[in-house]
């Protein structure tokens, strides 16, 4: 073909300017032609705004954004990606015949799951380092990774005539028809290849191979089914750098400190035992911090307009039918029949015949059985019912995690039924609420997203466009749609019957939490025929605001917890003083001191034990015991006390009684009070 003949493309850039590149050029060329830094540095390329190869040719027209390791997102999902890659290359290297499955980026690196030879068995943590190292060798040699593009019945004959089963099974479940990307690692003969939608970095070598860790291995069902083949899957950690994993590895051993079950144990707060599976055993001082929390709670709703209820918890599957969840939400219900078990040891418990009743999974239906009662007009709205609502959820034994994912849950729940009209002052006025519950309990910093329509959903594109709205424009009122507040829209990751605010906190070494979160529901209103009498004379539906701010008290305690690592403000702290003796001389002044402390409403312990006083102070640190009063005989004589703060290096103070007292005191005011 004649040069003249060439297909030009035009290729926008982000700063406005314009490339001609020819047919068959591809992002990396428009990298080189910037600049050998830029062609160095360019990780993939965003095509249209779709993260892309690098070494993908263009198919047309389009704009072009080059991803660096500035892009930090978008360049740790690459590589992390990548690393899965190699890490499975690396296992088929060193274990010949392990098959290979699916292994997805995460967030914090990788994992692959393998099905591993019979001989062989589940991999074990012994065999980490030596795939590290052959993970390492293949970075080193800088292969490059390949798309191509094949048919459906070429990928299944290749993974057949593999020995890949695995594959060669899921690749069937594809759409036929369409193309399917392989990746190839490496050239000719040598190179490993992997079924993927991609994308990938341009070779191997573009990964730091001090910049990865692999972590631990766990068993895990072929496509996340109990009844199909278990597998073993690897997990790894990958950063874009070293100085990012060494960051990393250090907060995960901080986090290790301050594992709330670890904590909870010293502490003595809670316990869970395998009889009662996701539920938590609140202890004495576990329950302090849960009614002092919920007393905040409760004052702070109360002074804003929401009115208190209490709702079943079980009712009947009708109930449940009505409202959607039966059939939706079933899997995740406690079941029950109505009915007396039998005692007749040789009959069955139940007979299989009565209704059916539910434990409450959530708390709406029930909330809007008490809104339907009587008849609302406009002016009832907005009506906020809140209640601390006990829920049950049936979720699986391995997905439960101490006390931040159980199955029975406390959430500070609440729904509020607006008009139209007063949906975004009513939002507006929930993120004020929310905002200063945060800080009252010790999270200067967090994050507002708002999760948009999902593809699969409820409604026409013109409500979803209108409740969207409505919960931007209350953010932009509020003044939190900022980089401050970390706003951010996440496309595809609403209900699928509404969008929704989520509110992320950030704890004190850098994690994130969701646990606040409001969305305005027309659905439900709808499915349990709630209305009100408008100005017109007319009924109308509310609309409905589901809205949280702690979320669970179960989980929001687990998360304070490893937020103070156990050193809780005094107001929470279950255990506020202890009075310890030096010498047992002292032993009746230090029950004087102790009652004038729990007369003032201070939660107060002596301790009289015959031990060391250095014993006593590493004792109660431990228990992260606020304040520790020491009193000896001079102290009884003086009517003094030497006061010492849980991990301060301060010397102690000496005060009077009555001085303690008053400070104390003034210290364990919560801070709505004070
Ligand atoms: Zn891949
Ligand atoms: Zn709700």
């Amino acid at each position: 073909m004649p040069r003249f003949m060439t297909k030009m493309f035009k290729i926008a850039l982000p700063d406005g300017s314009v490339k001609e590149m020819p047919e068959g050029s591809t992002p990396a060329d428009v990298a080189a032609a910037i600049g050998p830094g830029l062609a160095k540095a360019a990780l993939a390329a965003k095509i249209d705004g779709e993260v892309r190869d690098i070494m993908r040719p263009f198919e047309g027209d389009a704009s072009l954004a080059l991803i660096t390791s500035r892009d930090e997102k978008d360049a740790l999902e690459l590589v992390r990606h990548d690393f899965a890659h190699i890490l499975a290359e690396a296992v088929q290297n060193l274990y010949p015949g392990t098959q290979i499955t699916f292994g997805p980026a995460t967030d914090d690196g990788f994992y692959y799951d393998f099905a591993p030879t019979a001989e062989h068995g589940a991999f074990t943590e012994e065999e980490l380092p030596a795939i590290e190292a052959e993970m390492r060798r293949i970075i080193a040699a800088d292969k490059p990774l390949v798309r191509e593009v094949w048919d459906r019945a070429r990928v299944r004959q290749f993974f057949i005539d593999h020995g890949e089963a695995f594959k060669a099974e899921w690749v069937m479940e594809l759409p036929e028809g369409e193309p399917i990307t392989m990746y190839k690692t490496g050239h000719g003969e040598a190179d490993w290849i992997d079924l993927c939608r991609g994308p990938h970095l341009a070779s191997t070598g573009k990964l730091d191979p001090s910049a990865f860790k692999l972590t631990r291995v766990s068993g895990a069902y072929w496509r996340g089914d109990p009844k199909n083949p278990m597998l073993s899957r690897i997990y790894g950690t990958a950063w874009l750098n070293k100085k990012q994993l060494d960051a990393y590895l250090v907060r995960l051993e901080e986090a290790a400190k301050r594992d709330h079950r670890k904590i909870g144990q010293e502490m003595d707060l809670f316990h869970l035992q395998a009889e009662a599976h996701g539920s938590v055993f609140w202890h004495p001082n576990g329950y302090i911090v849960w009614r002092e929390l919920e007393a905040y709670m409760r004052r702070r709703l109360d002074a804003s307009g929401y009115l208190e209820v209490k709702t079943p918890q079980l009712m009947d599957a009708r109930q449940w039918e009505k409202s959607g969840h039966w059939g939706k939400y079933r899997e995740n219900m406690f079941v029950v029949p109505d009915e007396i078990p039998s005692t007749d040891d040789d009959a069955q418990i139940f007979s299989g015949t009565a209704d059916l009743m539910a434990l409450k999974p959530m708390n709406c239906p029930a909330h809007v059985l008490i809104f339907n009662q009587g008849i609302k007009s406009y002016r009832d709205l907005p009506l906020r019912l809140a209640e601390f609502g006990c829920c049950h959820r049936n979720e699986p034994h391995g997905a439960l995690h101490g006390i931040l994912r159980v199955r029975q849950f406390t959430q500070d729940d609440a729904h509020i039924f607006v008009t139209e009209r007063q949906l975004v002052d009513e939002v507006v006025e929930f993120c004020d609420l929310l905002d200063s519950v945060y800080r009252d309990l010790g999270f200067d910093s967090y994050a507002i997203k708002l999760a948009l329509r999902p593809e699969q959903r409820y409604g026409s594109d013109e409500e979803w466009d209108r409740a969207e709205q409505v919960l931007r424009d209350a953010v932009a009122k509020a003044g939190r749609a900022t980089e401050e507040y970390g706003w951010e829209e996440l496309p595809g990751e609403g209900a699928f019957y509404a969008p929704k605010l989520e509110f992320h906190l950030t704890d004190a070494i850098g994690r994130t939490w969701q646990v606040g979160t409001i969305q305005a529901d027309t659905v439900l209103p709808e499915r349990l025929d709630a209305n009100y009498i408008g100005e017109d004379g007319q009924k109308h539906r509310p609309v409905m605001l589901h809205r949280a701010i702690i979320g669970t008290f179960e989980r929001f305690i687990g998360i304070l917890i490893e937020h103070y690592a156990g050193k809780f403000p005094l107001w929470l702290a279950p255990v506020q003083a202890v009075v310890a003796t030096i010498v047992s001389d002292a032993d009746g002044y230090a029950e004087d001191v102790a009652a004038k402390l729990a007369a003032a409403g201070i939660r107060v312990e002596p301790d009289l034990r015959n031990e060391k006083i250095n014993y006593k102070v590493r004792e109660h640190s431990l228990a992260k015991v606020p304040l520790l009063l020491v009193v000896g005989k001079r102290e009884a004589e003086e009517g003094t006390v030497a006061i010492r703060r849980l991990g301060s290096d301060e010397h102690q103070k000496m005060m009077s009684i009555d001085e303690a007292v008053a400070m104390i005191q003034a210290e364990a005011v919560p801070p709505d009070l004070a």
